[in-house]
C-alpha cells in the first residue's frame, strides 16, 4: 500500500507457536481458544510479520527480521517452527537483494523479531544486510545484554551482539524520525525498550503495533500477554493508542497477525479490526 512517498508491504517470515495461556495472560482458556485454537501442546500458531518500506530515493527499510536461520533443532521444535525462514525469499520476490536494504528496524530484540538480523558464516555471525544500519532502542539493547532469569529465553545475543561489534547498530534514545515521515515511538509494556513504527504522510498514517498488541485478538484492553514485563503499562498504551487509531483512522498492521492492513473500528465499546480490501 502507498503512504505518501512510501510503498509499504507486509509479509510473513513464517509461523511460530507459543503457549496460549502465556499469550492471553489473565484471560481464561475457554474464552481465548474460541478465537485462537490451541494445538495438543496448548500452543497457538502466529505469523512473524515483517514490513518492507521503499521510496524512490532508494531507501529500503525492513521492519523485523523474523526468527532467522540460526535456531537449533531443539529451539525450532520448542517454538513449533517447521519451515525455513521466509524473509529473504519474500524480499527476493519483491526484487530486493540483501545488499539493497539500507535500514533495519527491530521493534525489540526478541528472537522472533531480530533472528534474521544475522546469519552464521562458518565460525562467524555476520549481518544479513551488509549495507544497512539496524535501529533499536538503546534501552532494549541494554536490557537484552543484561537479560535476567525471566527474560533470558527470549533474547539470543547472536541476533544483535555481532552488529554492535561491527558498528552497525543505531541505538535510539526514545522517539525519533528515522526517515522523512517514518517515526519510531517507544512504548513500555512488552519490554522497557519496545518501539512501534508509524509512517505519516498528509492525512494518512500507517502504524505497526509491536508485541504489546500482537494481533487483532488482543484488541480488548485486558487481553494482555503474560509475556509483557509491564502489563499495566501495556494497558495504558493500548487505551491511548487504540483511541488515536480510531479517531485518526490509522491503517494498522500487527506483529503476529496474518500479514495484512486494516482499520480499527469501535462499536458499543469494543474495538474491532476491519481488513482493508485493496493493498
Ligand atoms: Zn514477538
Amino acid at each position: 500500500m502507498r503512504i505518501g512517498a512510501y510503498e509499504v508491504q507486509a509479509f510473513s517470515d513464517g509461523i511460530f507457536r507459543l503457549d496460549g495461556g502465556s499469550m492471553f495472560g489473565v484471560v481464561p482458556k475457554p474464552l481465548w481458544e474460541k478465537v485462537k485454537p490451541a494445538d495438543p501442546l496448548n500452543r497457538v500458531a502466529m505469523d512473524m510479520t515483517c514490513l518492507l518500506i521503499r521510496d524512490r530515493a532508494r531507501h529500503v527499510v525492513v521492519v523485523e527480521t523474523g526468527a532467522g536461520p540460526k535456531l537449533t533443532d531443539k529451539q525450532k521444535r520448542n517454538f513449533g517452527i517447521e519451515d525455513p525462514p521466509a524473509l529473504l525469499d519474500e524480499l527476493a520476490k519483491r526484487g530486493v537483494h540483501p545488499d539493497d536494504v539500507t535500514l533495519v528496524i527491530n521493534t525489540h530484540l526478541h528472537f522472533d523479531h531480530a533472528g534474521g538480523n544475522t546469519y552464521r558464516d562458518d565460525e562467524r555471525v555476520v549481518a544479513t544486510f551488509p549495507r544497512a544500519s539496524y535501529a533499536v532502542q538503546r534501552l532494549e539493547w541494554q536490557d537484552a545484554l543484561a537479560a535476567n532469569e525471566r527474560t533470558r529465553g527470549s533474547y539470543l545475543p547472536d541476533d544483535y551482539a555481532p552488529l554492535e561489534a561491527a558498528g552497525k547498530l543505531e541505538l535510539l534514545d526514545g522517539d525519533g524520525e528515522l526517515l522523512p515521515g517514518v517515526f519510531v515511538e517507544q512504548v513500555r509494556g512488552h519490554t522497557r525498550g519496545t518501539q512501534t513504527v508509524r509512517i505519516k504522510a498528509a492525512d494518512q498514517t500507517l502504524w505497526f503495533s509491536s508485541d504489546f498488541l500482537p494481533d487483532r485478538h488482543h484488541l480488548p484492553l485486558p487481553w494482555i500477554p503474560a509475556f509483557d514485563l509491564f502489563p499495566l503499562e501495556t494497558l495504558e498504551a493500548k487505551r491511548t493508542l487504540l483511541a488515536r487509531a480510531v479517531a485518526e483512522r490509522w491503517t494498522v498492521a500487527f506483529t503476529h497477525d496474518v500479514p495484512r492492513f486494516g482499520r480499527i473500528e469501535q462499536a458499543e465499546g469494543r474495538y474491532r479490526f476491519e481488513e482493508l480490501a485493496a493493498q
